[in-house]
């Protein structure tokens, strides 16, 4: 499964990168930013986008709000920090399947990657 890391913190990606690794994830991509994302969204075809909400030039939420518009279906985690949590409810309407809170565990983020693609899978 090819997954797309987008955050502008490189050490966040990196631990992000890390877990996945241990969890047999090795297709994994990174972007810096929403700009970067949306170019690679086209050139790596992820199967799911991991979003940070804070990023310089385009943050996640617009990230989020212009590939729903353009009709991408692509399962998408919000990865909010604790104080960014009211902003889930915003981020799920705007079209994100899920949510994780960092700093998070390999046992959660297996977790919440099951939960995202069975929903996904099941058409929810
Ligand atoms: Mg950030």
């Amino acid at each position: 499964m090819k997954i797309l890391l987008v955050d502008d913190s490189r050490t966040i990606r990196n631990i992000q990168k890390n877990i996945l690794a241990k969890l047999e994830h090795k297709e994994i991509d990174e972007a810096a930013d929403g700009v970067e994302a949306l170019v690679k969204l086209d050139e790596f075809s992820p199967d799911l986008i991991l979003l940070d909400w804070n990023m310089p030039n385009m943050d996640g939420y617009t990230f989020l709000q212009t590939i729903r518009k353009n009709g991408v279906k692509t399962p998408v985690i919000m990865c909010t920090t604790e104080a960014e949590k009211t902003r889930v409810v915003q981020a799920i309407q705007a079209g994100a399947n899920n949510y994780v809170v960092k700093p998070f565990s390999t046992e959660t983020m297996a977790e919440k990657i099951e939960q995202t693609m069975k929903k996904v899978a099941a058409g929810a």
